[in-house]
């Protein structure tokens, strides 16, 4: 059975899983988001992104460009944005992986020696995005030893979806009051199963955007005009190892 968590608040203000090993930082947030490139004209948000990775400056985060499917390895020196990457792996302490989020969940894995973090969109599930996560995270660390977090993201009670899914998705979707419901954060489960994780390697967050009141939901704001929380924002950071 895969293990399903619900994320509990920091102390420095963000949720995160807990049970996490000490060489690990998890941080999501719901944000504000001042451009598509993030923060870049909110001095608070700014200062708290910052903080997430030990005070640095934001010009030593990279923000990957979540519209393209790439996965790329990077190292401590690689600054700034990232353009044609939504997936990002790293053996670098000290560098915080940092992606936004909308409805779309955040996949976070992490082995001794490496942290990654992936933007999944439905479009990302349906190309074989999780597979093609785990095949990259696989040529840099013994895949038995990688933990995956997938989550949180929009689920099947908010997001119906085009019906043909359930012929590229069958095990993913629900059907209710004539719509064809995707459960996408499930879906990622699926594929990273069939890409060869065990069950017992991935914690399911189950939290749905859309209704739990932690995150911004693109749907959510359309739906009812909520303008509170502009965004969301997934870190994982490899830190030093004492
Ligand atoms: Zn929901």
């Amino acid at each position: 059975m895969i293990q399903k968590v619900t994320t509990s608040l920091t102390g420095d203000g963000y949720w995160t899983v807990e049970g996490l090993p000490a060489y690990v930082r998890l941080r999501i947030a719901g944000m504000q988001q001042g451009s598509h490139n993030f923060f870049v004209n909110d001095q608070e948000a700014n200062k708290r992104v910052a903080s997430w990775g030990g005070g640095k400056a934001l010009d030593d985060l990279l923000l990957p460009d979540e519209k393209a499917p790439g996965i790329r390895v990077i190292k401590k020196a690689d600054k700034g944005m990232l353009t044609g990457v939504s997936g990002l792996i790293t053996h670098d302490t000290g560098k915080p992986l940092i992606m936004r989020s909308g409805d779309a969940p955040l996949v976070f894995a992490y082995a001794p020696g490496l942290v990654a973090l992936a933007h999944m969109t439905t479009q990302d599930v349906l190309s074989g995005m999780p597979r093609r996560f785990v095949e990259q995270i696989a040529k840099e660390a013994s895949l038995a030893d990688v933990n995956f977090i997938v989550g949180p993201g929009i689920q099947a009670c908010h997001y119906p979806y085009k019906w043909t899914v359930m012929f590229k998705l069958p095990g993913s979707v629900q059907f209710k009051g004539g719509k064809v419901l995707l459960d996408v954060p499930g879906a990622i489960c699926r594929q990273l199963k069939r890409a060869g994780v065990r069950d017992a390697q991935i914690t399911y967050i189950d939290e749905c955007m859309y209704h739990s009141g932690k995150y911004f939901s693109q749907r959510r704001r359309n739906a009812e005009g909520d303008t509170k929380i502009q965004g969301n924002g997934g870190l994982i950071e490899l830190l030093e190892r004492h």
